[in-house]
């Protein structure tokens, strides 16, 4: 299956692409964690991105939809894919389109996970996750078993930096102005699904499995 999760940033796309990656086998591939792993550890890429994330700002399309064909030709996604954070604007899903065509692929799916800017921004200034794994954690809906500690690896877990107040506004208006507009464009190809995202964590996945029961692939 292939498959895009869309909806705003804080919505619960990586939380969810967890648990759908587990369940379809399918690889879990984050324009996000890719970043943040070259930021870690300072390559050009990296060094090149870090300004725009600083600033909740998009990484230029080029360099991104870039990332994304070399990522999308490895092995591991001939059978299928999860793309979180991907595309963002109306270009890199024309570019998407467009690379896929050229391999005989389609989009299967596209799941908006739906949920109010209330519930957002107490979303996002809320996460906190860890830096060596990259488990993600919140402090009131989804806290680690130990205060402050990961779960899996039991480093210290830390807030991120475009997660402060200031930042979140400018990534909202962001997705507001760059990435709203890929819902009427899916919604013309037919292959949007809009989950209901206001439940708690397992309640939204009983929504996404839902949602995909429909589809046939
Ligand atoms: P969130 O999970 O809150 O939606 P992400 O981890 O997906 O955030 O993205 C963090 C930052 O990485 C974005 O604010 C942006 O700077 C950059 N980024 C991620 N995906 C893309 C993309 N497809 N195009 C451009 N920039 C991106
Ligand atoms: P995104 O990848 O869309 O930016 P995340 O999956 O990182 O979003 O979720 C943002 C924050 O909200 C995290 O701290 C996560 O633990 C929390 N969260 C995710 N889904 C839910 C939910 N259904 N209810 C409450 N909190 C949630
Ligand atoms: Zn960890």
């Amino acid at each position: 299956m292939k498959i895009i999760l869309l909806g705003p940033p804080g919505a619960g796309k990586g939380t969810q692409a967890k648990f759908i990656s587990e369940e379809y086998f399918i690889p879990h591939i984050s324009t996000g964690d890719i970043f943040r792993k070259n930021i870690s550890e300072k390559t050009p890429l990296g060094i090149e991105a870090k300004k725009y994330l600083d600033e909740g700002k998009l990484v230029p399309d080029e360099v991104t939809i870039n990332i994304m064909k070399n990522r999308l030709g490895m092995d591991d996604c001939k059978d299928g894919f999860l793309l979180d954070g991907f595309p963002r604007t109306v270009n890199q899903a024309k570019a998407l389109d467009s690379y896929l065509g050229s391999v005989g692929q389609k989009i299967d799916v596209v799941l908006l996970i739906d949920v109010p800017k209330e519930l957002i921004f107490d979303r996002m200034t809320g996460r906190r996750v860890c830096p060596s794994c990259g488990a993600s954690y919140h402090i009131k809906y989804n806290p680690p078993k130990i205060e402050g500690k990961c779960d899996v690896c039991h480093s210290d877990i830390v807030q991120r930096k475009d997660d402060t107040q200031s930042t979140v506004k400018s990534r909202l208006d962001v997705y507001d102005k760059q990435t709203e507009p890929l819902i009427g464009y899916y919604k013309n190809q037919e292959v949007l699904s809009i989950v209901n995202g206001t439940g708690g964590i397992n309640q939204v996945f009983e929504n996404v499995k839902s949602n995909l029961k429909d589809i046939h692939k």
